[in-house]
């Protein structure tokens, strides 16, 4: 596996936080500190802060994202947002089946790949999350579980959309806990979700994939996950509301 041939990004998830004013301000605060990144830089915001986020971004190597989308073009769907209406105003990401929205909003694997499916039609890169929650990891069925989570929401992809994807392993019990695994461990997790887009697709669709880690990264523990052969970037919870934060791990990867 050469690391080389895929591009590390660093994502933001800013969750349900920051009004638009404090949006704008937190993004002048991290644009002139990421400037001169080699690796993709992207920051997932709320709904509500997409306008003034994608204006603060103009002309600047910072790309936006949403938290989710539905599947459906429009409807009778009160309060949900769809592909369609995120591209239209220009968003170029979108996360997908985040464990919070597993967790608290009953999304599963079918719906995921349903909204995989919608913002892949509307042009939109997906962030893709997949991970295990602590009972499964101590039942020793990690690996199982996260490769069936990404052959579910994967299903009718095809290998060129591929390149719309990042993928990103997010173990539920590292998130916003200060928790992580070993670096190593957090690694094979990666190469388990790499393998299995060579068992979906090929080995060069494999090698081509990002595989994002995301929970708990932070300033101090960036450089060492980063590091990592399967790696290829973070989603970044908690650091990424401190401009500081998220300029070192941008920083860590571009090492
Ligand atoms: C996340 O929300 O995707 C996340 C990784 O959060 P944190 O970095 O705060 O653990």
């Amino acid at each position: 596996m050469n690391k080389k041939l895929r591009k590390a990004v660093i994502a933001g998830n800013w969750k349900m936080n920051k009004t638009p004013a404090e949006a704008k301000e937190l993004i002048e605060g991290i644009k002139p500190l990421v400037k001169d990144a080699d690796c993709g830089v992207v920051v997932c915001v709320p709904y509500i802060d997409l306008a003034v986020a994608l204006e603060a971004t103009k002309g600047t190597n910072i790309g936006v994202g949403a938290e989710n989308c539905h599947w459906e073009k429009s409807g009778a769907f009160t309060g949900e947002i769809s592909a369609d209406m995120l591209s239209a105003i220009g968003v170029q990401y979108v996360i997908i089946g985040h464990s919070e929205r597993r967790t608290y909003f009953g999304e599963t694997d079918i719906t995921v790949n349903k909204r995989v499916r919608a913002a892949l039609d509307n042009g939109l890169t997906v962030i893709l999350c997949v991970g295990e929650y602590l009972e499964q990891r101590e039942q020793g069925i990690t690996a199982e579980l996260v490769a069936m989570q990404t052959k579910i929401a994967l299903g009718g992809v095809s290998e060129d959309e591929l390149k719309k994807i990042i993928l990103a392993y997010e173990p539920v019990w590292a998130i916003g806990t200060g928790k992580t695994a070993p670096s190593a461990q957090e690694n094979e997790v990666c190469a388990v979700i790499r393998s299995t887009v060579k068992e979906l697709y090929n080995a060069a669709a494999a090698d081509a994939m990002t595989v994002q880690y995301g929970g708990s990264m932070n300033a101090k523990n960036a450089n060492e996950l980063l590091d990592q052969p399967d790696v290829d970037g973070g989603l970044i919870g908690g650091a990424s509301l401190k401009p500081a934060d998220f300029a070192e791990i941008v920083k860590a990867a571009n090492r």
